[in-house]
């Protein structure tokens, strides 16, 4: 074994084998796998290894188009084939009018990626798939691409190819410890030796957190037992001329797929159990748990109704593992918060389908500082502080107890819930607040209208659209009331400060003391990494004078290794993050200076407080700090008070209020606003694929600036012109939104993507973003999006149709 390498990536299951391989690709030879026992002993060997195309986002999709293309070019080569049964189709089913919404919607995303999936009736499910009944089912969604793959020839052939580009490979050697040296570099301790690394990489499966703790990290993965049994030969299989197709039921959780003439079926009972919360046995390796069908009788019942033919055979063999889950179901693939040279590939509850492209992102991030495609989904810094491995292994038995049954727009499911609350929750919710969560915060939604008032959930507007318009129209006629929870808030004080930040934003940075602007980063490709509201508060009595830096509520690790990691030893700036000491209140609507003056001593009228400002003020007992900054395009202000004097204030401001009709609002009634107003949400509309031209915040570039991060690369991306601009969209439909994701058609070109998309209760336009072809971004130019299988006529208008010389919130 040599001692150094650049990149060490610790564990050789298929996470770590397609990272080890991928970074060959990317060039990166001086690469070195170290597995404590066997390549694929963890969970890849016993796994089901089901590979599909299918995924709720678009960077998911992609990573698993790469994945299959990956796999089948291992399949073909002649000198390692490896066995991928690929095209045997799969057929994800469905009962619910929901479902089928779902369905139609992700296959449009699907669109977008060069990926054809097809939604069919139940009588064509019967048809496809000649096992199943088809009674109680509407339909599914059909994936030509679905197949398997033998985990373990995947992983030698992965493993083989790296070897061949130059990597090492090295077995039985357990890693037993983990020393980071001053320059960021590391000392990888092993039982054959130590290894110095410049990167490390987690690729630990289960025992992820064992490696994590060698590093001081906790990463929130937990894991589930998970069965599948094999049966033996059905006939109705063996006799038939072709290969049956995969199906994954949401109706009775279960997955099946044909394996030689029976069936594998795998179950995700309600009954179902963590695994290795108190550590797990050194010596569970090639290992399994043990067999417990009673727990899945309850499946197995609807999976035996779905398909009759089971009763007629017995079962080979019973294979229970563990498999590993995050709190939102999505692995968790790049850097590591709070650290530097290091990077985890873990949590990956589909590792087979999935893990070649997670493989591929990963590479690409540490070899290029960023992968072909946004990966916020999978970004382990997507949780803060509350991403602990007790919530995860609450969200993991939710999640695995619905696990083919997808998220319906504004679900936010109760497991592990509430979690980080503010002092006025338990208030507003006895007002009537609906909550969803934001980072673990829970955050208004809405009002309910009566104690019993129940949504709908749906692709497609429902009854809380006229409880948003009552609250929409009470902001833009009078005054409204909001607490944002979560949102992020830096502190940065020092001598550089400016400076610093001079460097990081690509347009101005306010230098006026009380003075607030809207700066953005770019990484070193010249696209978007990060968007802050920048604010110089004064020097007072409380404090001397500071900068803060605020940004989307999940965005605090993010933003914060991002700042850091460009901090010189010698620059004299100090960050300290005050995230989750002050909540903000949001007064919204004309009369929201009337309510704040009657609220808080001071002079609030326009000249002495214009739009952009901020200061330091009581809103009736309560220090606070006042932004006159706007999201919903009204006279807006934005108070941030401690969490201790919260109730304080919003008592202040409600007594205060009171004469004007102040009302309470939620964030459903913001997301309408702000997609009225043209303005933009961090990580749905402002991506790390696109920069700033595309994405139509040139006002916000200054290129003439001697220097910031990603000026090179942006001065060449201009001139080589966009890839795709963010347009607004008027949607001809009043039925449903276009959710996220929907692709943009001219003809039958798939000519965009749909970032946003809600109704704008103020212009009664059903609104939506898109990035589009740039040659189709005129305003007035026709196109169509596809709302739910149907294709709908769209035009390009101008961003920001409501007030557009946004006299209203400066005034
Ligand atoms: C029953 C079952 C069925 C499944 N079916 C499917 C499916 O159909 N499709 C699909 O896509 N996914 C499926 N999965 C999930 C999939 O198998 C996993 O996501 C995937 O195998 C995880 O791979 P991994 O590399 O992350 O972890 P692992 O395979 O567990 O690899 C981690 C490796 O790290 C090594 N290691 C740990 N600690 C150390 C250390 N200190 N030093 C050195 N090495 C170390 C381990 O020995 C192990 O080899 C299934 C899982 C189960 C349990």
């Amino acid at each position: 074994m040599r001692d150094q390498a650049r990149v060490v990536v610790i564990g050789g299951g298929i996470a770590g084998c397609s990272t080890l391989y991928h970074l060959t690709q990317e060039g990166w030879t001086d690469v070195m796998l170290i597995e404590r026992d066997e390549l694929t002993s963890g969970t890849t060997w016993h796994s089901a290894a089901q590979v599909t195309n299918f995924g709720m986002t678009q960077t998911m999709v992609g990573l698993k188009s790469h994945s299959i293309a990956l796999y089948k070019e291992l399949r073909d080569d002649p000198d390692y084939p490896v066995g991928y049964n690929h095209g045997d189709g799969g057929i994800r089913l469905a009962n619910t009018q929901a479902q089928m919404d779902g369905y139609r919607h992700f296959a449009s995303m699907a669109a977008g990626m060069g990926v054809e999936l097809e939604v069919i009736d139940a009588i064509e499910c019967g048809r496809r798939h000649p096992l199943i009944s088809t009674d109680n089912l509407l339909g599914g969604l059909w994936d030509p691409t679905d197949g398997h793959i033998d985990p373990a020839q995947l992983c030698q052939a992965l493993a083989r190819r790296a070897r061949l580009a130059g990597a090492e490979v090295n077995r039985h050697t357990p890693v037993t410890g983990l020393t980071q040296h001053p320059d960021h570099s590391w000392t990888v301790h092993t039982a054959k030796g130590d290894v110095r690394a410049e990167i490390v990489v987690n690729a630990g499966g289960y025992r992820c957190n064992e490696i994590g703790a060698m590093m001081g990290v906790s990463h929130p993965v937990a894991s589930m037992e998970h069965q599948y049994f094999l049966t033996e030969d059905i006939p109705a299989i063996t006799d038939a001329r072709h290969r049956m197709p995969l199906l994954r039921c949401p109706i009775s959780d279960y997955y099946c797929r044909q394996e030689k003439g029976g069936l594998l079926i795998g179950f995700y009972e309600q009954e179902c159990r963590t695994w290795g919360m108190d550590g797990i046995d050194p010596h569970f390796s090639n290992a399994l748990c043990p067999d417990d069908l009673d727990r899945v009788t309850d499946v197995l019942e609807g999976a035996f109704a779905r398909m009759p033919a089971l009763m007629e055979t017995g079962i080979r063999e019973v294979v229970n593992g563990p498999i590993t889950y995050t709190i939102d179901g999505a692995p968790l693939v790049g850097p590591i918060p709070g650290k530097r040279n290091a990077f985890c590939i873990v949590g990956l509850r589909a590792g087979l389908g999935e893990g070649g492209g997670h493989g591929w992102l990963l590479a690409q991030q540490i070899v290029h500082g960023e992968a072909e495609y946004d990966t916020w989904v999978i970004d382990p810094r997507r949780f803060t502080g509350h991403a602990t491995v007790e919530l995860t292994a609450l969200k993991a038995v939710e999640d695995y107890q619905n696990e083919f049954r997808f998220h319906l727009p504004h679900e936010h499911r109760p497991a592990g819930r509430p979690m980080k609350t503010t002092p006025l929750t338990t208030f507003l919710a006895s007002e009537g607040a609906e909550f969803g969560t934001v980072n673990g915060w829970e955050r208004i939604d809405y009002i309910k209208p009566s104690p019993d008032f129940e949504e709908t959930l749906s692709f497609r507007f429902n009854e809380v659209h006229a409880v948003v318009a009552k609250e929409v129209e009470a902001v833009a006629t009078g005054v409204g009331l909001t607490e944002v929870s979560g949102f992020n808030r830096f502190e940065l004080t020092g001598a550089d400060t400016h400076a610093f930040l001079d460097r990081m934003v690509c347009g101005a940075v306010p230098r006026k003391p009380g003075r607030v602007g809207l700066g953005y980063l770019l990484n070193h490709h010249g696209l978007l990494k990060a968007e802050a509201t920048l604010a110089n508060i004064p020097a007072s009595d409380r404090e001397p004078d500071r900068v803060w830096y605020g940004s989307a509520a999940a965005s605090e690790y993010h933003d914060m290794d991002w700042l850091v990691s460009h901090l010189r030893p010698d620059d004299d700036v100090r960050i300290r993050s005050l995230t989750n000491a002050q909540t903000i209140l949001v007064l919204a609507g004309p009369r929201a200076r009337d309510v704040l003056s009657a609220a808080a001593r001071g002079d609030w009228t326009r000249e002495a407080f214009p739009w952009l400002s901020i200061r330091e003020a009581y809103v009736g007992i309560a220090p606070a700090t006042v932004l006159g900054v706007s999201f919903s395009g009204e006279l807006a202000y934005e108070i941030h008070v401690p969490n201790e004097s919260l109730h304080a204030a919003f008592a202040a401001l409600r007594r205060a209020g009171e004469p004007h009709g102040l009302r309470l609002f939620g964030s459903r009634a913001i997301e309408s606003m702000r997609l009225e107003k043209g303005f933009l949400h961090w990580k749905a509309d402002i991506l790390t694929e696109f920069d700033p031209f595309e994405t139509g915040l040139d006002r916000f570039v200054r290129l003439q600036k001697p220097d910031f991060v990603g000026k090179p690369a942006l001065l060449a991306r201009s001139e080589t012109g966009p890839r795709r601009k963010l347009v607004t969209l008027v949607v001809d439909t009043n039925d449903a939104p276009a959710h996220a994701g929907t692709s943009v058609r001219a003809g039958a070109d798939i000519v965009g993507t749909v970032t946003s998309g809600d109704w704008g209760h103020r212009t009664g336009l059903n609104l939506a973003y898109a990035f589009v072809e740039p040659t189709l971004a005129a305003t007035g130019t026709s196109l169509a999006v596809d709302i739910l299988g149907r294709s709908v006529a769209a035009t390009v208008i101008d961003s920001g149709p409501y007030d557009p010389s946004f006299a209203r919130m400066r005034s």
